[in-house]
């Protein structure tokens, strides 16, 4: 049975970057980077669902770590812990027309890339010296895995830890036919590199911005549209994709953004009013105080996490 461990959600950087790209006109390389992070989260979760759909036999699964060695930071996008092995998976979302020349990987409108194999051999090699450390001498695979069935490589390297669209099967075969016993020690190894992983702060690459330049309203939940909806009883409707979402749920959804963007902002009725752009104060407090606990009096009173 596969076991996932550790699961894959939004990183805050992405959850950041897609707000302010929402509200504000992004700069061309911060708009590059958010565009990465969507497309590379989104690659990620095809991942995640072809693994759980096909994957059989005894494996932990852990999604999305990120470790420090020596003061290297290293991301394991998907960790399958096997009774003899590991194997550290890499996941590319890329899509089109690449080639390869020599070490060097370029798009077909000349765009270069970081080389995956580098990439994928550093991340090996410090997650083994990492597991060395901890006391664990365990073989460590690492593989590329290119989910995209959209993508193709002219001058594909011969080279087993690429895994294209079209040896998705196989992989997941030869995966399959592990005989693979877990015990108690694997789950310790798993639980110990838990423990270890980090979480980035999604403020150091992030561009300026503030409160006042951003545009207010909702945005749908689904197609990201701002201030496109309307009003249903007690729902927000989406004009462009018809995606309906509880009032309250964006509501707070819309604090919980406002803290990510401005983590020292007070939650008031008259902040959540002003970003919602809802008029109703009632509606808003009552929303408010349903979720949240009040601190202060009158003007001066705020809103925090129970
Ligand atoms: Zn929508």
């Amino acid at each position: 049975m596969v076991n996932v461990l550790k699961h894959r959600f939004e990183s805050e950087e992405l959850k950041l970057l897609r707000s302010l790209h929402i509200r504000m006109k992004l700069l061309d390389q911060d708009f590059k980077n958010y565009m990465n992070l969507e497309k590379g989260f989104e690659g990620e979760q095809k991942y995640d669902k072809w693994l759980a759909e096909n994957l059989s036999g005894n494996f932990h699964v852990l999604n999305d770590l990120l470790h420090e060695y020596n003061k290297n930071k290293f991301q394991t996008d998907s960790l399958i812990i096997s009774e003899g092995k590991f194997f550290n998976i890499n996941v590319k979302n890329y899509e089109g027309d690449y080639y390869v020349n020599g070490d060097y990987w370029h798009t077909f409108s000349g765009l270069e890339i970081k080389n995956p194999l580098l990439q994928l051999q550093r991340s090996e090699t410090l997650l083994r010296q990492l597991l060395h450390d901890l006391g664990y001498n365990i073989t460590v695979e690492s593989y590329c895995i290119f989910i995209n069935p959209k993508f193709h490589l002219y001058q594909a390297p011969m080279n087993p830890q690429f895994i294209f669209p079209t040896q998705l099967d196989r992989f997941i075969r030869k995966m399959n036919n592990l005989s693979s016993k877990l015990n108690e020690r694997h789950s310790i190894i798993a639980e110990k590199l838990i423990s270890l992983h980090t979480i980035e702060s999604p403020y150091t690459r992030a561009p300026s911005y503030s409160y006042e330049k951003l545009e207010k309203s909702f945005y749908c939940g689904r197609c990201y549209s701002l201030n496109n909806y309307y009003f249903k009883e007690r729902s927000v409707v989406c004009h462009k994709c018809g995606f309906v979402e509880g009032l309250e749920s964006a509501v707070l959804r819309c604090v919980e953004e406002i803290l990510l963007l401005f983590p020292n902002q007070r939650i008031t009725t008259k902040v959540v009013q002003e970003w919602c752009k809802i008029d109703s104060d009632k509606t808003v407090r009552r929303i408010l105080i349903k979720n949240f606990n009040y601190i202060g009096h009158g003007r001066s009173s705020y809103y925090v996490f129970p």
